[in-house]
């Protein structure tokens, strides 16, 4: 039996025939039965263009409809599809084509040149690009393409894609996911979150991270529902398609940009069924505050480029704001000692590990990475700290690489963060530890005034007097005017880090 994944998309895509599949903002698209015929043309192309079972075809391309055809394309003739973030430079791209030696490269046209002097330095044959209108050379191939209608037969741990994590706290890994652990995790969210084919998705997001890509786009399929295919998050767009959606997945900065918007009502969101927050942690107060402003509980639910969705909060039920909420049917995990992997009692913190279908078979071409990360008995070690509640809800307390330990304790910055915001004329703020000669480290506050309030040091150090005890607080406080944050809205502590890093030297 096979367990391509694209034979269940493909299952779908016939029944809902004429129904829209994904359309852009400007109305352009795909019905489901155009949809799996285009990727069939392509699927053709792919296999003109050398690519067989098993070769990792890379892209790099800007958001469009066709590039979704191209990952089901890839699917369909058992290729590895591995998409890459378009913010990579042209030596970023030479280090993820060497690692990856992909059998195709597909780039933007306007990169078309690069591309193929990079390509012929890391040894990959051949290149095609894609454009955002339809356009570039892979079309033109599809086009004269003899279309494949057949599914290369897949086995459910051969891979269906690699897929590069994001690099918050190092080098980018690649992820090795097989078609069970993508199928196990669409279908999972697709009753979890009671999708169905009436549904009509907001797409905002980046599609070569697993959120936009996978959460978003495999759900969709294995739903048969459509999506609104959105080059990037424009409020006033959002606030002209909300009326017509019915779900909306997104990034936190999404929701605060939302929330600082007078547009956003009742009203205008009355359609929507749906709005799921995940990447990076959404806080207690946009939740409340989105709640307040149009009745909707978002739901926020966590995962990771290696496992897909592990957590969420219920669809039916409390959707507790500061939380993940709970496992998914068929993900198990644990809260164990840093060091030894012993779970601990509830209402420690401690290392979240996770095991399930859904996670990865390890990291492309690092088998000691794989070995420290992925344990004998299955569970994956996420490097996220947490702590379960007397609900049984999932509390993500940080990153262990963002654990400051000063004087031999622990200081977790998200606890110190939440008294800092708390502080009137702060907009947000970052904790981190810096190398310091007496204690390890020295617990540093990085803060973000909210407008043009007068901050200073002092006010802040004295706020945390009494609030914390002594070794959490502060030695020094930093004024900046933003927070550095990737395309996911992720802070990038490791920055913060190097851009103070000689504060007490
Ligand atoms: P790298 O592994 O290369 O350092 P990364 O971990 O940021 O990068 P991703 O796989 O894109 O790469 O992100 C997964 C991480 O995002 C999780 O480990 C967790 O730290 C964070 N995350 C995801 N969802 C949430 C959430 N709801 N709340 C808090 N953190 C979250
Ligand atoms: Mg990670």
């Amino acid at each position: 039996m096979s367990h391509n994944l694209f034979a269940t998309f493909a299952e779908r895509m016939r029944e809902r025939g004429d129904a829209d599949f994904i359309t852009t903002h400007g109305g352009r698209g795909y019905s489901h039965r155009e949809a799996l015929a285009a990727s069939a043309r392509l699927a053709g192309a792919l296999t003109v263009l050398g690519v067989t079972p098993g070769d990792r075809v890379a892209v790099q391309v800007d958001k469009s409809p066709e590039a979704i055809l191209l990952y089901l394309a890839c699917l369909r003739i058992g290729g590895v599809y591995l998409p890459l973030n378009t913010g990579y430079t042209g030596e970023e791209i030479r280090y993820f084509l060497t690692d990856a030696e992909p059998a195709l490269f597909v780039c933007r046209p306007a990169n078309a040149g690069e591309a193929r002097t990079i390509a012929a330095d890391t040894g990959c044959p051949t290149v095609e690009s894609l454009g955002t209108a339809s356009d570039g050379s892979l079309m033109e191939a599809a086009a004269c393409a003899e279309p494949r209608d057949d599914i290369v037969a897949r086995g459910e741990h051969d891979l269906a894609a690699i897929l590069y994590t994001s690099g918050t706290t190092g080098r980018s890994k690649g992820a090795m996911l097989t078609h069970r652990n993508l199928g196990s995790n669409a279908a999972t969210l697709v009753e979890a979150w009671h999708f169905g084919a009436d549904d009509r998705l907001i797409h905002a997001l980046p599609i070569f991270h697993t959120h936009g890509l996978f959460v978003a786009c495999n759900v969709t399929l294995m739903a048969g529902s459509s999506m609104l295919f959105l080059p990037k998050f424009d409020a006033d767009v959002i606030f002209e398609e909300l009326p017509r959606g019915t779900v909306m997945m997104g990034v936190p900065t999404f929701y605060t940009r939302l929330v600082a918007d007078d547009r956003l009502t009742p009203e205008v969101t009355a359609n929507m069924r749906l709005f799921v927050s995940g990447s990076a942690p959404l806080t207690a107060e946009t939740h409340q505050a989105f709640e307040a402003k149009t009745g909707h509980a978002i739901l926020e639910r966590y995962g990771m480029t290696e496992t897909n969705m592990n957590l969420s909060n219920p669809y039916d039920g409390e959707r507790r704001a500061g939380t993940v909420g709970m496992p998914l049917p068929g993900v198990e995990y644990r809260i164990t000692d840093r060091d030894t992997h012993a779970p601990l009692p509830r209402g420690e913190i401690g290392m979240l590990e996770i095991r399930g279908p859904n996670v990865f078979a390890g990291y492309w071409r690092m088998p000691e990475k794989t070995r420290e990360e992925l344990l004998e008995d299955g569970f994956f070690v996420t490097g996220d700290l947490a702590m379960v509640d007397e609900h049984g809800y999932v509390h993500i307390v940080g990153r262990d690489k963002d654990l400051v330990i000063s004087g031999g304790y622990n200081v977790y910055p998200k606890e110190v963060e939440q008294v800092i915001d708390e502080l009137d004329g702060v907009h947000e703020s970052a904790v981190i530890g810096l190398p310091h000669p007496d204690f390890g480290e020295g617990v540093t506050a990085v803060v973000v005034p909210e407008g043009d309030a007068h901050l200073d040091e002092v006010r802040v150090l004295d706020h945390l007097q009494g609030r914390l005890a002594k070794y959490k607080q502060p030695k020094r406080v930093f004024f900046v005017d933003s927070l550095p944050r990737n395309t996911m809205g992720k802070v990038q502590k490791n920055q913060l880090r190097q851009q103070f890093e000689d504060t007490y030297r």
